[in-house]
């Protein structure tokens, strides 16, 4: 089997709420949508979905990156995929939304020309997954309700973005605690926010309503994790400061975290977020599958991965459920709540009519 073609579409996904995180508000993007064809006649769709202030990917630079790994990939076999991404990385430093994108289209391939599922092709013998739910910063009061819409439709974990104003945030978690009930999972996410002691204070003062705190410091400043894990009760996890195994390994090595954040994204496919659980679990380290403003076709390949692995315990793929169903989209996952129930269609199970 040869890949003949790699086309990139661009699509317009319009979001039910702008969102807000602690250094951006959100109301519409764009995604990337990848297309591979092979000589067999047998097709996968994958996403790039890049997010600039964390990558320095766009939509306009993976359009380009794409043309050019698609180009250079015409002959390879796609479900060689250390291959695949030999000759992407060969081509391009970095990149990795566009290299997920093809990524995960060639994991589709692979599913589809076995007849498998990709959780039961990664090894997994479960089509069930348990996601989060993500609230955006706003008023206390408008979080407890958002908290109370989402624990009312079956979320039993939320996750909170915290870090524009410290008292706003503790106010906050009170309000969501008090309006949730003590059985409800409570993790924030402070988006690179803080400073050690900040951290130390605010973490201190939401006690046990928080369950772990997710990316405290500046992605760069690594080197104070293993501070703010002695300086906070609560499990600390680590996002944006870790792309790579190498970042994981290096992290995970000085004590930096207590569980990693794999994003696709970020990872530059599932080639990519095997390599980097692998580091985590060596090393002791639950793994969380994070995602990008993704539509289902990218959630999928991660629901895929935690369905696959004991190590990913704690998934938060919630991306999608925020935007009107695009129509050109179909099958997948079906979901009641945060429960999510893969298909057992070959590949991701995804149809895109593009
Ligand atoms: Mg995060």
């Amino acid at each position: 089997m040869k890949i003949t073609q790699v086309e990139s579409f661009k699509q317009s996904v319009t979001l039910r709420h702008p969102f807000k995180i602690s250094f951006a508000t959100i109301y519409e993007l764009q995604t990337i949508i990848v297309k591979v064809t092979t000589d067999t006649g047998v097709v996968g769709f994958g996403e790039a979905s890049p997010f600039e202030p964390v990558t320095g990917e766009s939509i306009a630079t993976e359009l380009v990156a794409l043309d050019a790994l698609g180009a250079a990939l015409v002959g390879v076999d796609p479900r060689a995929l250390e291959r695949v991404h030999n000759v992407m990385d060969a081509t391009m430093l970095g990149h990795t939304a566009a290299k997920a994108g093809i990524d995960i289209a060639c994991y589709d391939i692979l599913g589809k020309d076995s007849g498998l599922p990709l959780y039961q092709l990664l090894g997994g013998d479960s089509n069930q997954v348990v996601s989060d739910y993500t609230l955006g910063i706003d008023t206390p009061e408008a979080m407890a309700s958002a908290a109370q819409e989402q624990v009312a439709a079956g979320f039993t974990v939320l996750k909170v973005k915290v870090g524009d104003d410290d008292q706003q945030d503790i106010a906050a978690i009170r309000a969501i605690r008090a309006a949730v009930g003590p059985d409800v999972e409570l993790r924030i996410d402070a988006n690179q926010a803080w400073t050690p002691k900040q951290a130390k204070r605010v973490m201190r003062a939401m006690g046990d309503d928080v369950a772990a705190v997710e990316q405290p410091l500046p992605a760069s400043q690594t080197q104070d994790l293993p501070l703010v894990r002695a300086l906070v009760d609560q499990p600390v996890m680590v996002d944006e400061s870790v792309h790579s195994a190498t970042d994981a390994f290096k992290v995970l090595a000085a004590g930096g975290a207590d569980i990693v954040n794999i994003k696709l994204q970020k990872a530059g496919g599932l080639w990519g977020a095997t390599q980097i659980n692998a580091v985590a679990a060596a090393a002791g380290i639950p793994v969380m599958l994070g995602c990008m403003v993704e539509t289902k076709v990218g959630i999928a390949a991660a629901v895929h991965f935690v369905a696959a692995h004991q190590n990913a315990r704690y998934a938060d793929l919630d991306a999608f459920l925020d935007f009107a169903s695009p129509s050109w989209l179909h099958g997948g996952f079906t979901h009641v709540g945060g429960i999510y129930t893969l298909s057992d269609a070959p590949g991701l199970g995804i149809e895109c009519d593009l």
